[in-house]
């Protein structure tokens, strides 16, 4: 070891770890200013600083004193991942890989719509759940993300796209965060729909939901936030106490038994018992209702029979359905229905009164399914590593 690198490492030894801003929600950082010396009004400061104009350099948040700015770069860094990929569908879907301090990748994709940009952030590098059909399971579970690393996802997407607006950053006229004009915000929708099971890891989530929803954050209501589990049974109970978003489930089934095999945690919370906990989610919740999430795998779950079942399933509970197309993944054997099954299995929901709305399908011409794109990135990552560590070993090999 050379004597650069030895001192090189004391530094870093020495220092302590300067807390990044990401990480915390408003209350968090006006308990941040106290712990430093400082009154907690200027919390509401430097939020609107990094969330309303886009600014994470401490220098140029000028209303703030030179002594505290300075003070802050000590202290702080407002810190997003880093922005590794982004895929730009013909249909205007974007998907970004972003890359963790660690190495890890996660993905974030946002889907326009005319009335609304929707992103679709992650939560997990990986999933433990194992759901059958899921890209993002092949990986397996990596690690929980930090809330820094939730909120980080929003803010590179929505500086990004604000500056595609043609705003300069977050500090011009168009597209800024806690603009009321909603035509004018890039992402007026966010879902937990991304990589990994949201509520396995809850604290992080939290946080990260209370600057989405911080009228000096990203200034989100909690309708326009929603949370996609695959049934995490008691968490549901706890989010409605703590921050009551719009839910959405994946059903994606109608009986226990297809239920074990396409959604494993089934075994655990079975339907049943997941239906109580989506009824209990939105009673006294005015107009607010669970969103069930049926991907429509061709063979499996699509028939009309099953469509009646899911009705009857979805009697008791303010529901809507989202039927979904599956996005083929590679060494994954279902495929995705036919257009006519998904239609008829729709007009079986409406006629028995569900609301009923198939998912267009977004990106095809992209790694649209989660997990697909860190798959292939990662995989071609490993591939590249094993062949040069090959490459290496085969001189003393020989
Ligand atoms: S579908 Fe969602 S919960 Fe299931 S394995 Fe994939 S990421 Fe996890």
């Amino acid at each position: 070891m050379t004597e650069q690198t030895v001192e090189q490492q004391n530094k870093q030894v020495d220092q302590p770890a300067k807390v990044n801003l990401f990480a915390l929600d408003r209350s968090g950082m006006e308990a941040f200013f106290t712990n430093i010396g400082q009154k907690s009004f200027r919390a509401a400061q430097v939020f609107k600083w990094i969330y309303q104009q886009g600014v994470t350099d401490f220098s140029q948040m000028t209303d703030l004193s030179k002594a505290l700015r300075a003070q802050l770069t000590e202290e702080a860094i407002v810190q997003p991942p880093q922005v590794d990929q982004m895929q730009l569908s013909q249909d205007g879907t974007r998907k970004w890989l972003m890359r963790l301090p660690d190495g890890n990748g996660i993905e974030v994709v946002f889907i326009p719509e005319d009335e609304r940009g929707t992103l679709c952030i992650s939560s997990q590098v990986g999933c433990s759940l194992n759901c059958t059909f899921c890209a993002t399971a092949r990986q397996g579970f990596n690690r929980n993300l930090s809330s820094d690393e939730i909120v980080g996802q929003v803010w590179n997407a929505w500086h990004s796209l604000a500056e595609e607006l043609g705003s300069t950053g977050f500090d011009g006229q168009q597209a800024k965060p806690g603009d009321k004009q909603t035509d004018l915000r890039p992402i007026t929708n966010i879902v937990l729909m991304g990589m990994g099971e949201p509520l396995l890891n809850y604290e992080a989530v939290i946080s990260a939901i209370a600057t989405l929803r911080d009228d000096f954050g990203f200034g989100l209501s909690k309708r326009r936030i929603t949370l996609s589990t695959a049934g995490m049974v008691p968490a549901m109970a706890k989010l409605a106490e703590d921050m009551p978003v719009s839910l959405a489930v994946s059903l994606h089934a109608t009986t226990d038994e297809l239920r074990n095999e396409l959604v494993p945690l089934n075994k655990k919370y079975p339907i049943a018992v997941l239906l109580e906990a989506c009824k209990a989610y939105v009673t006294d919740k005015q107009r607010q209702r669970v969103t069930f999430e049926y991907l429509m795998l061709d063979g499996v779950n699509d028939s009309d029979e099953q469509a009646r079942e899911l009705a009857k399933l979805l009697r008791y509970v303010p529901a809507k359905v989202n039927l979904i197309p599956f996005n083929p993944v590679e060494g994954i054997a279902y495929k995705r229905s036919p257009q006519k099954r998904v239609n008829r299995f729709r007009q079986i929901l409406l006629n028995k009164g569900i609301v009923t709305v198939t998912r267009k399908t977004r990106g095809d011409d992209i790694d649209a399914a989660c997990g697909q794109l860190v798959g292939k990135v990662d995989d071609r990552t490993r591939r590249s590593e094993r062949m040069t560590s090959q490459r290496v070993a085969q001189p003393s090999a020989a």
